[in-house]
């Protein structure tokens, strides 16, 4: 069974590319086959692992069967990591968004395929694009900047989660709210840790990704963190936030 985890919140550069690249190669060191699909038309997961999308994709051969995942799928530098670049068609996804029927098919055919984990990437905005990672996936985590703001955002995109489930039949699990950015000595990011795990107790995820410049210049790189810097504090924190995601599935497995 193929696990679809999405990364989304309509917030701005809240590490959700920086998530999705650095969890996504930690859980491929782990041993586990992961496909990051880019629905964002920035297209910054797919330079940030330095493949270049031939842009434009069809995604839609998927469904007419001219193409298969692997077909449209790039290897990365990282082994058991590939990266598929879906978002410049965005008027694909559009009509994707709005024919469910799609998304199951869509479900089918990765069901078929050699990934065990897909990560989405998300633009931000509760455009198309998200509205389709929320119906695709099986789970989303949703980063949390420690900065102002931090909670309406993600009042926001937990009403969205609920309304994306009454369209659902199987519901759109919770896998996390992650936070991000956090520095130490700030007294505002201190707060918005309080604050978040005060109210979403059940939600939050006990790694906190911490601000570390290693981060930002490895995707500048075109590498993720656990070859540019794998000693730097931030590629700890997104090791043990792979950990904590797998440990979660060893749980709902029992
Ligand atoms: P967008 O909403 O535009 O897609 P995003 O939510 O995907 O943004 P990122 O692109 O991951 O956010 O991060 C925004 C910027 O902050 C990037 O320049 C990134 O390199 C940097 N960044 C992300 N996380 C960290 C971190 N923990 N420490 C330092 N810099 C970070
Ligand atoms: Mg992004």
């Amino acid at each position: 069974m193929t696990k679809v985890l999405a990364i989304a919140s309509q917030k701005g550069g809240v590490g959700k590319t920086t998530t999705a690249i650095n969890l996504g190669s930690y859980l491929a060191q782990s041993g586990r086959e992961v496909l990051i699909i880019d629905l964002d038309p920035q297209g910054n997961a797919t330079s940030g692992l330095s493949v270049v999308s031939s842009s434009p994709i069809p995604i839609t051969d998927l469904w007419t069967g001219k193409s298969s995942w692997e077909d449209l799928s790039a290897s990365t530098t990282v082994p058991q990591l590939s990266v598929f670049g879906a978002g410049p068609r965005a008027e694909t996804l559009d009509e994707l968004s709005l024919r469910s029927t799609r998304v199951s098919e869509l479900r089918a055919s990765l069901a078929t395929s050699p990934w065990e984990i897909v990560v989405i990437d998300s633009p931000p905005s509760l455009g198309p694009a998200t509205h389709l990672a929320l119906s695709w996936a099986d789970e989303v985590l949703i980063p949390v900047q420690c900065e102002y703001f931090a909670m309406e955002g993600l009042t926001q995109m937990l009403e969205l989660v609920e309304r994306t489930n009454r369209e659902r039949s199987k519901p759109l699990e919770i896998a996390g709210i992650l936070l991000t950015l956090f520095s130490e000595t700030s007294q505002l990011s201190v707060e918005v840790v309080e604050e978040v795990r005060k109210y979403f107790p059940r939600h939050v995820l006990e790694t906190i990704i911490p601000r570390d410049e290693a981060l930002a210049e490895a995707t500048s790189h075109g590498e993720p963190v656990s070859r540019y810097a794998p000693r730097a504090r931030g590629a700890w924190a997104y090791l043990n936030l792979a950990k904590e995601i797998l440990a979660h599935e060893r749980e709902e497995t029992r």
